[in-house]
């Protein structure tokens, strides 16, 4: 039976790191504070920001949230995001997506300043992430190699799968995975004999959003698992895109959802916060 790569315990640890860190910044006069944006009515995005003011409260930090209407516009939202941009109060900006339909969210995810861009997705830190330079990390993909890292799971020399070539997951998981020294492969919708490939990988990550799309005949005996899939069931129940129950009998670590990337995804928003902050007061 796999070991559960257990994110909600680390994520907790990480969260408490933050707290300590960020009492000592209080107690200077500069309290971290992230400024959450949400715009329209989808529930799925109000659950993920009221986990975010959550996390917030644990880790001490200030939250502003901006919840908007879905007509509200996007010059208008572009010039609240430039307030925050301005305000020396405000270290991180996040604009909760999707955005209603009508936006062109690549020209608000550029508009934020790259110094507060928490989530990494403006080409700025895109890049950085590519070419290795520090800056921040995307959230789901680093929150992945904290726990590898906490389990003492090294993906050098290893033969890597990242199943999705998302912006946000697929992508930047490969390009970490590859700093590390991983042997990377990218798999996607348009893979030939997904199976086989799966077989090959010491390390498979699924980003897909299929239910229980990874078997446990797909899995090489002995691989580490990790499953960043959030999807409902046919039960209405959350599951991910590893059939958990058959393949945590043939890997070796296996994370659960929930309960493994997810809690991770979420304390690493709190990590780039802090950094944010940490930076910010350097730059006085
Ligand atoms: P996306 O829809 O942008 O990308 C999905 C990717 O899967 C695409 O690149 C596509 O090519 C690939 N794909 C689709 N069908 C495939 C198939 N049959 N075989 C191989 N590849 C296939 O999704 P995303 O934003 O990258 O998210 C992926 C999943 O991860 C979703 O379930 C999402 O909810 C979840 N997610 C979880 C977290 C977390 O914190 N746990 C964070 C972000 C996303």
């Amino acid at each position: 039976m796999a070991i559960l790569l257990d994110g909600k315990k680390l994520a907790q640890k990480l969260k408490s790191e933050i707290l300590e860190k960020s009492v000592v910044m209080k107690s200077a006069g500069n309290t971290p504070a992230l400024a959450v944006i949400l715009c329209g009515d989808d529930p799925a995005s109000a659950v993920y920001v009221r986990n975010k003011r959550k996390d917030c409260e644990e880790c001490g930090f200030d939250s502003l949230e901006y919840k908007l209407p879905a007509d509200y516009g996007e010059e208008k939202l572009l010039a609240l995001v430039e307030s925050l941009n301005q305000d020396p109060k405000v270290h991180g900006i996040l604009v909760q997506l999707p955005l209603p339909r009508g936006y062109d969210e690549t020209r608000i995810i550029h508009a934020i300043s790259p110094a507060k861009d928490v989530d990494a997705f403006h080409p700025f830190n895109v890049g950085k992430i590519m070419i290795g330079e520090p800056g921040f990390l995307p959230c789901t993909p680093a929150g992945v190699m904290l726990l590898l890292e906490e389990y003492g799971i090294d993906p050098a020399g290893k033969e890597c799968l990242v199943i999705g070539r998302s912006n946000i997951v697929g992508k930047p998981m490969a390009m970490l995975l590859l700093r590390k020294n991983g042997t990377v492969t990218i798999a996607h919708s348009k893979t030939m004999d997904l199976a086989s490939k799966c077989r090959e990988a010491d390390i498979l990550i699924a980003a897909v959003g299929k239910a229980k799309l990874i078997k446990a005949d797909m899995i090489k005996p002995g691989a580490v698992v990790i499953d960043v899939g959030m999807n409902r069931d046919e039960n209405g129940k959350l599951c991910g895109d590893v059939d958990f129950a058959e393949c945590e009998k043939v890997a070796s670590y296996i994370t659960p959802v929930p309960g493994g990337v997810g809690p991770m995804t979420r304390a690493v928003l709190m990590k780039n916060t802090l950094q944010a902050a940490e930076e910010s007061q350097r730059n006085l």
